[in-house]
């Protein structure tokens, strides 16, 4: 009964996940949110194919890890949810909810990390480096950060307490959120402002992946935009048609190619200047921080 419960709920993730792609993809082609500079079928491929090699070093490097540290959380009731539990007496449901917020959290947190340690950079620059954003990014992450985040990520299902049950809804709630937020889908600009005050959005997204350092250094979340607000690292007052999408170091499309973008990390380090010297800045005066503009 278990299993089949599992199968129905993995079946209508699937689903829902699919539907999601195929929409934003839909969506993209009809109301863009900015303009493209390279070819999107290319990009699409070389973002698929980042994608395969990622999903298959993750099935050698973390789930082997980080299934059976939940397995163990919650046969032994052990990690900080499962304390709480014995000392508050909340539901098992309330207790799964409050896990799968503190992995919201702590991915925040490991976010701000892969942009701050110059070695983790070396991997999510690979991410960063696509030259337009659109749900094929979201599936863009170098094998290389998920082979180095593994113990990060096995140490937030142990310490947090986290059950297979909860680790599968955060898995399926957060990569839902990132296909949404990488897309490049036009939202009247009105609901974006509601749904920003809950989840990260398209455009907050499309300011993280700027060229601009200090709005790369923004929109850390992948779920809940709280813990940017928390942090003062919400940033809304950037105009979409302003931002130029990617890192300074690769502007051209000859850089970005599959096999030089699976070899980036092992190349120079990131100098965050452009081919030409120059460092990318923006002068012009902003509104204030958390207005978001279209
Ligand atoms: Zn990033």
């Amino acid at each position: 009964m278990k299993t089949r419960k599992r199968d129905i709920g993995g079946l209508l993730y699937g689903v829902a996940a699919l539907g999601l792609f195929g929409a934003l993809a839909w969506a993209e082609r009809r109301r863009a949110l900015r303009a493209e500079t390279d070819d999107k079928g290319t990009r699409a491929v070389r973002n698929l194919a980042v994608a395969g090699v990622t999903a298959v070093a993750t099935q050698l490097a973390e789930r082997p890890l980080v299934a059976p540290l939940s397995r163990r959380a919650e046969r032994r009731r052990v990690g900080l949810t499962y304390w709480l539990q014995r000392r508050t007496g909340i539901s098992d449901g309330a207790r799964d909810a409050l896990a799968v917020l503190l992995m919201d959290y702590t991915l925040y947190v490991w976010h701000v990390l892969a942009h701050r340690v110059p070695l983790l950079y070396r991997f999510h620059q690979v991410h960063h480096s696509d030259l337009d954003l659109d749900a094929s990014t979201a599936l863009r992450f170098h094998f290389g950060e998920f082979v180095v985040g593994a113990p990060y990520r096995a140490a937030q299902v142990a310490l947090i307490g986290v059950s297979p049950r909860a680790l599968t809804a955060w898995q399926r709630l957060t990569s839902l959120s990132v296909l949404f937020h990488h897309s490049n889908v036009r939202l009247p600009v009105e609901v974006e402002r509601l749904a920003a005050l809950v989840i990260t959005t398209p455009r907050l997204h499309g300011i993280h992946h700027s060229i601009v350092r200090d709005e790369q250094d923004s929109n850390w979340s992948s779920g809940l935009t709280l813990w940017d607000r928390l942090h003062g690292t919400y940033r809304a007052n950037v105009h979409q048609d302003d931002i130029e999408i990617g890192v300074a170091d690769h502007r051209d499309p000859a850089d970005v190619t599959l096999p030089r973008v699976l070899a980036m990390p092992f190349a120079e380090a990131p100098t965050g200047r452009r081919p030409d010297g120059t460092v990318p800045t923006r002068d012009e005066p902003r509104p204030p921080r958390r207005r978001l503009v279209p």
